[in-house]
């Protein structure tokens, strides 16, 4: 056992304790030496037996006031990933909270950033909230790393920098998000130290220099602002500080100043009682010293997205320099130092999360309070994000093969990636790995995951994944090519089906096309863009061969022409012929997916009703055929040229009626007809034609060809028959 850990542990109790009165200390006795014995064989690269790490994690931890899970947390953090201890012992010995936020923050540390660009930083960022889960986890998490950046000494240079550099990207951000002001300006100043070291130590020498200067400085400044302030009988805290050494550098590296034109090293706070004591400071310094314009802000009416709230403003004092000034309340001064954990509140025995949960009422509003600050936000990016710490559950980051993160919505898989990566990388997607695994393309990812796209150049999008994917970026390229197809296909029916109809006229496109036929067809008689459109029009049933018949065959030598050419395929031609004459009518009826203005037709054999269920078949010219789905049609039908199609619902009521045959058996009784008639009429129906004929037996059989609307008139229809007497059976046929 080291003297040094138990000299920490001693004043891990302590702090405790002044926040805790009544804290089980016991357990945090229980946990040092659980840790301890797992770690037992581990060092610090300074030699320190490894405890004193997690123990110091744990006291910052206690200094931010943290509930005990937490700080046993800060004890435990890295049992699991390093030592032979399970999550499952630690559940055991210390609870279920204890285990998951022992397991959330090992999660955390198999994650690493590799990459340095700022738009990745801030993904990664939100990855790390988002896989937290729980704010605490991301507390020790913080802990953890400030602890490492203490002592950062102790490691390579190469170590150093590349530690660093994550912490300024990373944990720094966060910790600023999160409103912990002092662990934000102490990772940065850190991070300063080992990343622009020459820098730091010329700060370090510059306000070491001006120390005594500063200090003489602060005392009488504080003295004048004390004075004025008390002169309006307002109660202050006064504090003058050097500012921190990160915030000095960014200054002089915005304005590409040198250290002598850094004249503001200080900044003084100002605490009182309440809002209206901030605003009356304010004026009383402003009227006694002259404020320099732009500077300042008012974050109490306008509070920043960590809930940072404060006025701030800079002065010129006697002598010239300028000084900066915050002024605030004491609640909001320990928002700014602790943040998030600020939020936290010791009642009735227990720590309560006030900021987490999603439940308590008091979290609604801080949301509430966040999306109303919004308004004001320069940077809605930095709104999105802190609220995301209540919200994450709705995306996913992942890792690229190379490390890059990318930020998913929730249930997105492995194709919604693709796509993101690139629309190539999806369209040629055979497959996926997710963390070395093959998985299925249906799959789900998870925070964390890596995914790794297997591709092949003879890979195509199929229907089924716009039932996978998530993204509508995902979707929209599926139907792209879906839709790019079809058009090839609908290009190559059209060019067949020219060439069938020019055959019995003797013709072929390759001679109309030398005649100049052709491209006088498609530009002036057609007026359309290109020969494809015209191909494409007749493949999908838009265009009719008849109307190419028409202005290439002079009318009247149509028909002649039709008898002198050699193998006419009569029927065929007739077909064509007559396609134009049909009614469009039924096109809006029916929704063709991923096909515009096409031409519908019912199959004659099922007749389906709106209502039915049904399936389209793309024709050779004549657009999509609907049958009903249990159509023997449909079912021998080639399956290449299905089509997805629903009934329009908005056109269903639109007068659109539907002839269908129903088939009535009944006892032959006198009038029986009339009274049929009359049932189907009063249901509003129209009978277009009946046929009754008797059998042997003394029976009827009553064939009725009725318009209707759609499935629930025919069935109000039919079961109206069914209700009269002598009828016995009613069914729809075939007509
Ligand atoms: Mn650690």
């Amino acid at each position: 056992m080291s003297a040094e850990s138990l000299k920490v542990l001693a004043k891990l109790k302590t702090t405790v304790r002044s926040y805790f009165p009544d804290a089980p200390l016991e357990i945090i006795d229980r946990a040092f030496a659980f840790s301890e014995k797992a770690h037992e064989k581990q060092k610090r690269s300074s030699g320190d037996p490894y405890i004193i790490h997690p123990t110091e994690v744990a006291l910052s931890l206690a200094e931010m006031n943290l509930d005990i899970a937490t700080i046993i947390t800060g004890l435990l953090h890295d049992t699991v990933e390093d030592t032979g201890v399970t999550l499952e012992e630690i559940q055991v010995n210390f609870g279920k909270d204890v285990a998951e936020l022992v397991d959330g923050v090992t999660k955390l540390s198999k994650i690493t950033f590799r990459t340095t660009e700022e738009k990745q930083a801030e993904n990664f960022r939100k990855m790390i909230i988002a896989m937290a889960k729980d704010i605490r986890v991301i507390l020790v998490k913080l802990a953890d790393r400030l602890n490492n950046m203490r002592t950062l000494k102790y490691l390579a240079p190469e170590k150093q920098q590349r530690i660093a550099q994550e912490t300024l990207d990373i944990y720094a951000p966060i910790a600023n998000r999160l409103g912990i002001g002092w662990l934000k300006i102490e990772l940065e100043d850190l991070c300063l130290r080992y990343l622009h070291p020459d820098v730091y130590t010329k700060l370090g020498e510059l306000v070491a220099k001006k120390k005594a200067v500063r200090d003489k400085f602060i005392e009488s400044f504080t003295e004048l602002l004390k004075e004025r302030l008390e002169e309006y009988e307002i109660k202050a805290q006064i504090s003058g500080r050097a500012k921190h050494f990160f915030s000095i550098y960014k200054k002089m590296d915005r304005r590409k100043v040198d250290f002598d034109q850094i004249h503001d090293l200080i900044a003084f706070r100002i605490v009182v009682d309440n809002i209206t004591e901030c605003y009356k400071s304010l004026g009383v310094i402003h009227a006694a010293f002259k404020p320099v314009p732009g500077r300042f802000k008012d974050y109490i009416a306008m509070p920043k997205a960590n809930s940072y709230q404060s006025l701030h403003t800079t002065v010129i004092a006697e002598g010239g320099d300028r000084i900066e000034i915050q002024i605030r309340t004491q609640e909001m001064n320990s928002v700014a130092d602790s943040g998030i954990a600020a939020h936290w509140k010791y009642k009735e025995g227990r720590f309560v999360a006030k900021t987490t949960g999603g439940k308590s009422n008091e979290n609604v509003e801080w949301v509430n309070r966040l999306l109303e600050w919004n308004k004001d936000l320069s940077d809605p990016a930095e709104f999105l994000e802190t609220v995301k710490i209540d919200l994450f559950a709705e995306d996913v980051f992942v890792f690229t093969p190379k490390g890059e993160v990318k930020e998913l919505p929730y249930g997105a898989t492995p194709l919604d990636f693709a796509y993101c990566v690139h629309t190539n990388v999806g369209n040629m997607c055979v497959g996926a790995k997710v963390n070395g695994k093959i998985v299925p393309l249906k799959y789900r990812l998870k925070s964390g995951d890596t995914i790794e796209v297997i591709t092949n150049p003879q890979g195509q999008p199929s229907k089924d994944w716009l039932k996978i994917v998530k993204t509508s970026r995902a979707k929209a390229k599926i139907r792209a090519v879906i839709k790019q197809q079809e058009r090839d296909r609908a290009l190559q029916i059209g060019k067949d089906l020219l060439e069938k109809a020019l055959k019995p006229f003797g013709l072929s496109q390759s001679k109309i096309e030398k005649s100049g036929d052709f491209d006088r067809l498609w530009k002036d008689h057609l007026s359309l863009r290109s020969p494809d459109e015209l191909f494409i029009g007749l493949g999908y049933g838009r265009i009719y061969p008849e109307r190419a018949i028409e202005f290439i065959v002079p009318k009247d030598a149509q028909e002649k022409k039709l008898e002198l050419a050699k193998g006419a395929d009569e029927t065929f031609l007739k077909k064509v012929l007559n396609a134009a004459k049909r009614k469009t009518e039924s096109k809006n009826a029916i929704l063709v997916a991923d096909l515009d203005d096409i031409l519908i037709r019912f199959g004659r054999c099922c007749s389906p009703l709106p209502g039915d269920s049904i399936v389209g078949f793309i024709t050779r010219g004549r657009g999509v055929t609907v049958h009903t789905s249990t159509c023997t049609k449909a079912i021998d039908s080639d399956q290449a040229r299905r089509v997805d199609v629903q009934w329009n619902r908005g056109t269903v009521s639109t007068g659109l009626r539907r002839q269908v045959r129903i088939r009535i058996l009944c006892l032959d009784q006198p009038g029986l007809l009339a009274v049929m008639s009359q049932t189907i009429s009063a249901c509003s129906v129209n009978i277009s034609s009946a046929n009754i004929r008797t059998t042997k037996d003394k029976k009827a059989i009553a064939v009725f060809d009725v318009e209707v609307a759609d499935i629930q008139q025919l069935t109000k229809v039919t079961s109206a028959l069914e209700g009269k007497k002598g009828v016995i059976s009613v069914e729809r046929v075939k007509s």
